[in-house]
């Protein structure tokens, strides 16, 4: 009997190694990586420089303490910043914790305003983690129930709705700010267009709100923009990272700028692990590749090969309702439940993954090549085909 608490339903099937985009299992067989262990393996699978740059950080320094001077952490919030159009970054272990950094800037700001009881507009069917604030913030009943009392605070709207958004404002004086995914990652790879998010910005900025946009999944290159926001026009007060952050190593941040920068203190927060050396030369070093490589232009266009290639060959398919997503974000929408997909797939030595019930998720790594892709759609398209018509 396992000791490893029951948090977890398991696939049957541990891997061993990987390289790139493949992985092997314990028994051997190799399997196509179209997942990165969610939006986590940036750079694919045992890429050389991550490894080098690791290895070297781990010989020199893993971790000192936030009582110090952190180098690591100035470099990498000197590099997020200019890339993000942010002014300052909290540094902690993961996207729960990045997001409860977020909604305590957002709760700090309201106290600041005078508001007492702040209250954040949180979106139907977002995910924003398992701590109790962000699953109190989530938008999933499932995440939430057996943890009750939820934490207060937060209001619900539906996602891609600005009446509602108007509404809440007319009711409640107590909002200081809206929490968005641009695209919604658990949900079932959610997106509205430009005008949705554009708008949102306009409503914060007439209230004097703060936008928060998770980008824990759909940050970091996904989209084919380093950030989703990017994607649609929109500049937000605070954005918070993680998954594919440091290419596989704990690392998330909280980013802040206009409105949101300069409000924490020494004492407000913190974290014992939070942007340790290890996982700042981790995060360093993808990005430098992300860059080096090519990557955001590489996620764009194998992305859209990817969606054109399969819409191509699910055409006369029944039962497809839509392919979606932007660069290597993507979800396939099925007309019924394809939890099984994921099982079926694996047999076909495939990683996928299905969310939201009924949407099959693609998430590869960044450097998916052409062949890859291939290869992908070759093994996608008879399986969704066979499990449509069975
Ligand atoms: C995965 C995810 C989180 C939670 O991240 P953890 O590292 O598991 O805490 C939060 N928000 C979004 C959008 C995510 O996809």
């Amino acid at each position: 009997m396992s000791h490893v608490m029951n948090t977890y339903a398991r696939l049957p099937v541990a891997f061993s190694h990987g390289k790139g985009s493949r992985v092997t299992d314990t028994e051997g067989r190799e399997y196509l990586d179209a997942l990165s262990g969610i939006a986590v393996n940036t750079l694919g699978h045992a890429h050389p420089r991550l490894v080098a740059a690791i290895a070297e950080q781990a010989g020199r320094l893993i971790h000192t303490s936030n009582l110090y001077g952190a180098v690591g952490q100035e470099r990498l919030a000197d590099r997020l910043c200019a890339l993000s159009g942010m002014q300052e970054v909290f540094f902690g272990n993961s996207g729960a914790e990045a997001n409860e950094a977020a909604i305590k800037l957002a709760r700090f700001y309201g106290h600041k305003k005078g508001i007492e009881l702040p209250t954040v507009i949180v979106m139907e069917k977002s995910f924003h983690g398992r701590t109790m604030a962000t699953l109190s913030a989530t938008g999933n009943y499932k995440v939430q129930v057996g943890f009750e009392p939820l934490v207060a605070g937060f209001v619900r709207v539906p996602y891609g709705d600005l009446d509602a958004i108007r509404a809440v404002a007319e009711q409640n004086p107590n909002i200081v700010a809206v929490m968005l995914e641009v695209i919604q990652g658990e949900g079932g790879i959610h997106l509205r267009e430009p005008a949705y998010y554009q708008g949102v910005r306009q409503l914060c900025d007439a209230h004097d709100w703060l936008m928060i946009c998770d980008e824990v999944q759909c940050g970091m290159g996904r989209t084919g923009k380093w950030f989703g926001y990017q994607q649609v026009g929109v500049q937000p007060d605070i954005a918070t990272l993680a998954k594919g952050l440091g290419s596989g190593v704990p690392i998330g941040a909280c980013m802040a700028g206009g409105r949101a920068a300069g409000l924490f203190g020494p004492g407000n927060h913190g974290s014992t692990f939070g942007g340790n050396p290890l996982v700042c030369a981790a995060a360093l070093t993808t990005l430098d590749c992300i860059e080096e490589e090519g990557l955001l232009a590489n996620a764009e266009n194998i992305g859209k090969l990817i969606r054109q290639r399969l819409a191509a060959g699910l055409a006369d398919a029944q039962g497809v309702v839509d392919i979606r997503g932007h660069g290597l974000m993507i979800g396939i929408e099925l007309d019924r439940p394809c939890g099984v997909l994921v099982t079926q797939g694996l047999a076909a030595g495939l990683l996928i993954n299905v969310t939201g019930d009924t949407v099959v998720r693609l998430l590869p790594p960044l450097n998916f090549s052409e062949r890859d892709a291939s290869e992908l759609v070759d093994r996608m398209i008879p399986l969704i085909k066979a499990f449509l018509a069975g």
